[in-house]
């Protein structure tokens, strides 16, 4: 087996499951057995203990492997926890070698068939790894750890290679969005990075959305209804008259690619009183800001047209990181998209529909498009990701490095 799988077999034998319902940081205190891990495997490639820094208190992990020239740092992130919304509990791995195409039996129940997931086609004849059903595999993002760690491995072995300096970080609590709010920009040092979180191989993302949510609260007049005429004012249907007024065509299952959309997540309350949530979405930020005129002119609308009183809330999440790259840090997508070709790996740029650590550090000075990890199917039991891909991502990963040198 390779040194990569054997790598991600090792993390994901540690459940490192998130969790929205703590409030503590990290929000499980299990995901200190990866970070523990981890920081004693670098330790032993050979870098230097001061190089190598576990914080304690927050659960990251940053490591600097010292370049052998003058040359800028390049950076790389992944994420130690996995999604909260599948058990990551005692893996148990599938290997299917060879793969022949057809379906693959999970369990009794739960089948991984390529009428459902035609992505696994293009796997014929390469080795896969599964789940047995029953929970998530971790690929999202130990297939990220593994190629990081097995890249500096390389690097530490291969002294006479130049690059610059190589600076890793480990972090805590992505899927729940939280991966980022300790991290400490200046202990890793590098001014740009790729967090390796991404899906399948060849991947490559410096486009996000711009995000806002907005709660809406509107108040009523409640009286019984038979004695209502003309005095009740009933506050779903002023809840009602708003989601009226946004197009169906600007709703997360009727826009793909660039498109924008409004999601109503929640709607709730009675004749006196309800409240609503919106999450807004759109990669153009004149277009975002439309949007967030909008439904606020929407709720103006609403009150005067209905006599009820509306407030609401709206509040920026984060914004699309191409701000950031294009087109002055052009050069950061560039230098992937010519390593991937070196390490035979046809580039898919495509924009992400959702945000990513990387696009909140983007907007914090570490600007961070990114890339392949090679699994599929994340956050539950179909979770699936081909030994070949950790192998070539690795690859990738290296030719980054040395891409450094290249364009120096
Ligand atoms: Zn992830």
């Amino acid at each position: 087996m390779s040194e990569v799988v054997n790598r991600f077999l090792k993390y994901i034998a540690v459940d490192t499951s998130s969790s929205e319902e703590t409030g503590t940081h990290p929000s499980t205190v299990k995901q200190h057995e990866l970070a523990k891990l981890l920081y004693r495997e670098l330790c032993s490639l050979g870098i230097p203990e001061e190089d190598v820094f576990y914080d304690v208190e927050h659960c990251y992990i940053y490591c600097r492997i010292r370049g052998s020239g003058d040359y800028p740092a390049v950076g790389f992130i992944s994420h130690m926890d996995t999604s909260p919304e599948a058990s990551g509990a005692d893996i148990k791995p599938r290997f299917v070698e060879n793969y022949d195409g057809g379906d693959i039996i999970l369990s009794p129940d739960r089948v991984l068939s390529p009428e459902d997931f035609p992505e696994l086609s293009m796997y014929r004849g390469q080795t896969l790894i599964t789940t047995d059903g029953t929970t998530l595999l971790g690929a999202d993002d130990k297939a990220g750890i593994a190629e990081i760690m097995t890249m500096a491995s390389y690097f530490v072995s291969h002294s006479e290679t130049e690059h610059g300096d190589i600076c890793i970080a480990f972090t805590p609590d992505e899927e729940i969005g939280e991966g980022v709010e300790f991290f400490d920009l200046k202990r890793f040092s590098a001014v740009y990075a790729y967090t390796v979180d991404g899906g399948v191989i060849g991947e490559l993302s410096y486009e996000n959305f711009n995000a806002a949510s907005i709660e809406i609260r509107i108040t009523g007049r409640n009286v019984h209804p038979g004695e209502a005429y003309n005095k009740m004012i009933n506050a779903l249907r002023v809840a009602e008259m708003i989601d009226s007024k946004i197009p169906d065509s600007e709703r997360p299952d009727t826009t793909r690619d660039h498109e924008g959309f409004f999601h109503l997540t929640m709607l709730q309350g009675g004749p006196a009183c309800a409240t609503m949530k919106y999450i807004i979405r759109d990669h153009d930020r004149t277009l975002f800001e439309e949007k967030k005129d909008r439904i606020v002119s929407i709720c103006n609308e609403a009150a005067s047209e209905t006599g009820a009183r509306i407030d609401h809330n709206l509040r920026d999440s984060y914004y699309n990181m191409r701000e950031m790259i294009v087109p002055d840090n052009m050069f950061i997508v560039n230098r992937c998209v010519a390593a991937m070709e070196r390490a035979g790996i046809n580039p898919l740029i495509k924009p992400i529909r959702g945000g990513t650590d990387g696009a909140m550090l983007s907007y914090k000075g570490l600007i961070c498009p990114n890339i392949c990890a090679g699994g599929h199917n994340f956050h539950g039991v179909y979770e699936y990701i081909s030994c070949q891909s950790m192998e070539k991502i690795t690859d990738l990963l290296i030719e980054i490095v040395k891409g450094v040198v290249l364009d120096t």
